[in-house]
């Protein structure tokens, strides 16, 4: 049920007098704040503050949590974004004593157990992407490309090589150009082939010498597979380029290919999807990096090392280190998460993860295909990219309509309209922790919405407290404070 006070703000339920606490009368000489303040630290008016009782504010601010969804409380199918239920045991692990208490500007000898911690990490996700060196520093997925971009930047400026052009293919992720252009390349843009895969002889007429990276994800955000993707990297390797890896799509692979292994010369993790630190779909995150050994004296620092001879662990900033991209050793309580989900899986627990977010994408795209369609590849990876163009044609329904119906049955949205190139993309990421009740009962929701009246659908959500807010205005314009204004 939706509480209707929930909706109202604080200053909606104020009134004059109401208050959480009484404090006693100052009862000491001089007690009075303007006896006791400089009077130019003295308000010349009083705030305008909401008057409640403490019920009332924990009501307000309990209510408007149960407003928002969330992998906790519903089924989370959003695509790209690897909304896998987060256990609560690392949450438990991560707030030790132990843990919480230690601060990053300790010395370096009494953050040993920490740092071993770090060390383990850095290994591990060495071995998962089979690329040898590793950074934690980024604090999510796009910094890490950002990072991994300034890496290859450096490196070519030290082999004295002018390089000045990414390239990836159009269903690539907007923070792939957004992370080249910022790191001062020019950005090209690949045609992709009718089958939704790397069109290869596209690819050949932009590589040359001025090539510095091609960015892919692999499988690719259509949820497909690039098999020929070690053919692609020979090519960019061929003039001299990078292949970089985003590893956004990890969960579909874990144990059983490496980018290391297919060409990618470097790669970043979200440890806050693949590693299940809880994300409202986009942060907080850690985005660690892992290149090729001879990219390793550019990672940013400090990396976390070990003294062969006495054990003990240390920091470290290569030789050619691009620099932080971050305060102290990255985002440590998202790699904490990572690392007990590591350590609880292992390596044939981490293979199954991915076996099993494979079969249930497979299954659910197998129970939709008959209400919507999927215009590339036979099978899927972890996820698969239906669309609504037909529907849209025939009864003027779009993506959007079915996204915020699917609001009213209590399940989260796909992602909607990406990637690009499918035309009314809803792109379904069910992850291996949803049982196959979930994925059925989700399948039988769709299906009844593709059987509903189109009015129904445009005028959609009808149970939430704010139907369609104007997307455009609210990303562009939000009001994130009160102010009287706001009420006129
Ligand atoms: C999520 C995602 C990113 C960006 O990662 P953030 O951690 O959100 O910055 C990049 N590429 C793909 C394919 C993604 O899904």
């Amino acid at each position: 049920m939706r509480n209707a006070q929930a909706t109202q703000l604080l200053f909606d339920l104020s009134s004059p007098g109401r208050r959480a606490a009484t404090f006693p009368q100052a009862d000491v000489p001089g007690g009075a704040p303007a006896d006791v303040i400089p009077a130019e630290f003295l308000a010349a008016t009083t705030p305008q503050l909401p008057e409640l009782t403490e019920a009332d504010v924990v009501r307000h601010f309990t209510n408007l949590s149960t407003l928002n969804m969330s992998v906790d409380t519903h089924f989370y199918p959003l695509g790209s974004c690897t909304m896998k239920y987060n256990p609560k045991r690392h949450e438990r692990l991560a707030s030790l004593p132990g843990i919480v208490d230690l601060h990053p500007h300790q010395d370096v000898g009494s953050l040993q157990g920490m740092l071993s911690i770090l060390f383990e990490m850095q290994d591990m996700l060495a071995e998962i992407s089979g690329l040898p060196a590793v950074s934690l520093q980024p604090a999510a997925g796009a910094q890490g490309e950002f990072a991994a971009l300034l890496v290859a930047s450096a490196y070519f400026r030290h082999k004295g090589e002018n390089r000045t052009k990414v390239i990836f293919p159009s269903s690539a992720h907007g923070t792939n150009p957004a992370s080249a252009a910022l790191a001062g390349f020019d950005c090209v843009q690949l045609n992709d082939g009718a089958d939704g895969f790397v069109d290869i002889e596209e690819l050949k007429k932009h590589l040359d010498s001025s090539t510095a990276v091609f960015m892919i994800t692999n499988p690719n955000t259509l949820g497909l597979f690039e098999r020929r993707i070690a053919e692609v990297a020979q090519l960019v390797h061929e003039v001299g380029g990078l292949v970089y890896i985003d590893g956004a799509n990890m969960n579909a692979i874990l144990g059983i290919t490496r980018p290391g292994d297919f060409g990618g010369d470097m790669m970043h993790y979200n440890v806050h999807k693949t590693f299940t630190g809880p994300h409202g779909a986009g942060g907080p995150g850690a985005g660690p990096i892992a290149v090729r050994d001879f990219l390793a004296e550019f990672l940013p620092g400090p990396i976390v090392t070990r003294d062969a001879a006495s054990g003990a662990y240390g920091l470290t900033n290569p030789a050619k280190s691009v620099g932080r991209v971050r305060s102290h050793f990255g985002n440590v309580g998202i790699l904490l998460r990572g690392y007990f989900y590591l350590r609880t899986l292992g390596a044939k627990g981490l293979r199954a993860v991915s076996e099993h977010a494979v079969l249930n994408a497979n299954y659910l795209k197998a129970k939709l295909k008959d209400v919507l369609p999927v215009p590339f590849g036979r099978t899927c990876m972890h996820e698969f990219v239906a669309s609504a163009s037909q529907i849209q044609k025939e009864r003027g329904i779009s993506a959007m309509d079915i996204a915020k119906r699917l609001l009213d049955y209590g399940f989260h949205a796909p992602t909607v309209y990406f990637p690009l190139v499918v035309p009314d993309a809803i792109m379904a990421e069910p992850t291996e922790t949803e049982s196959k009740a979930t994925l059925d009962a989700f399948a039988a929701c769709l299906q009844k919405i593709m059987s509903e009246d189109a009015e129904t659908l445009h005028n959609a959500p009808h149970t939430t407290p704010v139907s369609r807010p104007n997307d455009v205005q609210a990303a562009r314009k939000p009001i994130l404070k009160w102010s009287p204004r706001c009420d006129a």
